[in-house]
């Protein structure tokens, strides 16, 4: 299986802003700002979904759903990791685990990392146990840490599959 092990790793940030809904990992968090994006702006779907696609040699996200496609205007981000992993698993690729680091000041995430980790799991199709969240904030430096923003990075590892 070593051989045929592939790492994948993502990145995402969007702007905290009133008006929105906050959608992080698949799940809603009641807070007063929400994340500004042509989708749900869910970040860390977004980082996830890309890790996944690059780990399988995959277009990113961008390619595959564009923020200029009216399509995928107020997107559920659900779906979109839901079509990535059916590309994923269809180029021969399973997950074996993902790894991420959700960078947010406000609101705190650390009482929401598990329900996070659950629902990225049940997208993907993996034990709860081999998705691993953790919330960090920025020690209040820069536009995460006065909580302009959020920003997510994920690694991802797959298995190739070996047919016959
Ligand atoms: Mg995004």
């Amino acid at each position: 299986m070593a051989e045929s092990a592939r790492v994948g790793i993502g990145y995402d940030i969007h702007r905290l802003v009133e008006g929105r809904r906050l959608v992080v990992g698949g799940i809603e968090i009641d807070h007063p700002k929400g994340l500004l994006g042509h989708s749900d702006a869910d970040v860390v779907l977004h980082a996830v979904t890309d890790a996944l696609l690059g780990a399988a040699g995959l277009p990113d996200l961008g390619d595959l759903f564009p923020d200029t496609d009216p399509k995928y205007k107020d997107a559920d981000s659900r779906v979109l990791i839901k079509d990535a992993m059916e590309r994923v698993r269809g180029a021969g690729f399973d997950p074996v685990n993902i790894d991420l680091i959700v960078h947010a000041e406000q609101p705190k995430l650390t009482p929401f990392k598990r329900t996070i980790g659950e629902s990225i799991a049940d997208l993907v199709g993996l034990p709860s146990d081999c998705v691993s969240v953790k919330a960090k904030t920025n020690e209040g430096l820069g536009p995460l840490g006065v909580a302009d923003a959020i920003a997510c990075s994920a690694v991802v590892m797959l298995k190739g599959r070996t047919t016959g």
